[in-house]
């Protein structure tokens, strides 16, 4: 039987439709636009991409988007600086910073100095402590969020699932474990250090890659009818000089065993950007005394 392909395209637009409503209502009662903010620091290529598509879907869904580019050569204390002016600018209801930063800047120094009721990416520890305390008011990561929605599309109820993530960072594995934890889901965090992964992962009614490394979760790891979010993005060498984006999971040999699962690309990446722009609308909304 082949699983059933999430398609994250399609659910990060009905996501983006969904906000462009909820953005058109706040204005009709506050008079003006959410307004998200973007600070690129330095010339990475990609990062100037991700930062032009996020103003840009911001702009797309009402949002007021805007993008601060300092140099590379930028001091600390200018980025510090600008961060300090969007925290005290009213207007302003997300701030996102870009990583990675120039290696010359310390970015949790700067992270940590990003308002967290502004915090749409959900990296500040006042943010991961409220998660992680089970408290309301966190503004989450944008991934973990986005695997949220798709197990959602999945039909999958997580209370009383086994859960197992592979992938403990601060910004995909841990938040993702700690939703999970939130509806009710049984969960085991796994990483490098973990003995038998493969056993760990076969025990998951909803198993959840976020490693790096392509094409670690095999077929024979996944339990029948499982749900298989894969948030690695890969890129792999095809040869010629070209490569391709792949996940961590072996998505081949994994969808004949899935009862669903993310493809790559095409799953989770797309709902990163849709949920940075819902928790952006939800940022402006607490500001604005409404919600948690
Ligand atoms: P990190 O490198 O910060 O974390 C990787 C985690 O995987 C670590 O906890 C590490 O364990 C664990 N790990 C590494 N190798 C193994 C292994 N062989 N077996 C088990 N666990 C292992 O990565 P991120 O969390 O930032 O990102 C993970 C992936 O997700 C990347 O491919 C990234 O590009 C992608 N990503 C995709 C996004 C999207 O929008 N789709 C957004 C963010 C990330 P340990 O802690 O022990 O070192």
């Amino acid at each position: 039987m082949s699983a059933l392909v999430l398609d994250g395209k399609k659910l990060a637009e009905a996501v983006r439709a969904e906000v462009r409503a909820g953005v058109e209502s706040f204005v009709r009662r506050h008079g003006r636009p959410p307004g998200l903010d973007v600070v690129l620091v330095g010339d990475d290529p990609a990062s100037a991409i991700y930062t032009r598509s996020k103003e840009k879907a911001s702009i797309e869904v009402g949002i007021r988007g805007k993008l601060h580019t300092l140099p590379a050569n930028a001091s600390e204390q200018s980025v510090v600086a600008l961060v300090r002016a969007l925290n005290a600018d009213p207007a302003i209801d997300g701030i996102l910073v870009q990583l990675p930063l120039p290696k010359s800047i310390d970015p949790l120094r700067v992270l940590d100095l990003v308002d967290p009721r502004k915090d749409v990416d959900g990296f500040h520890p006042v943010n991961a402590g409220l998660l992680s305390l089970g408290r309301p008011g966190a503004l989450a990561p944008c991934t973990p969020l986005g695997c949220m929605r798709l197990l959602a599309l999945a039909g999958a109820d997580p209370a009383g699932a086994s859960a197992v993530v592979v992938g403990r960072s601060n910004i995909v594995g841990k938040p993702m474990a700690q939703l999970l934890l939130a509806a009710n889901a049984t969960v085991t965090l796994a990483h490098s250090r973990t003995r038998d992964l493969a056993a760990v992962c076969r025990r998951a009614d909803v198993l959840v890659a976020a490693i790096g490394r392509p094409h670690t979760i095999r077929g024979d790891w996944i339990k029948p009818g499982a749900v298989v979010l894969d948030v690695g993005m890969n890129r792999l060498d095809v040869g010629g000089g070209k490569t391709k984006l792949v996940g961590d999971v072996a998505f081949d040999e994994a969808k004949d065993v899935a009862g669903a699962i993310t493809p790559v690309p095409g799953g989770v990446g797309p709902m990163t950007i849709a949920m940075l722009l819902a928790n952006t609308l939800e940022a402006a909304r607490r500001r604005a005394g409404e919600g948690a």
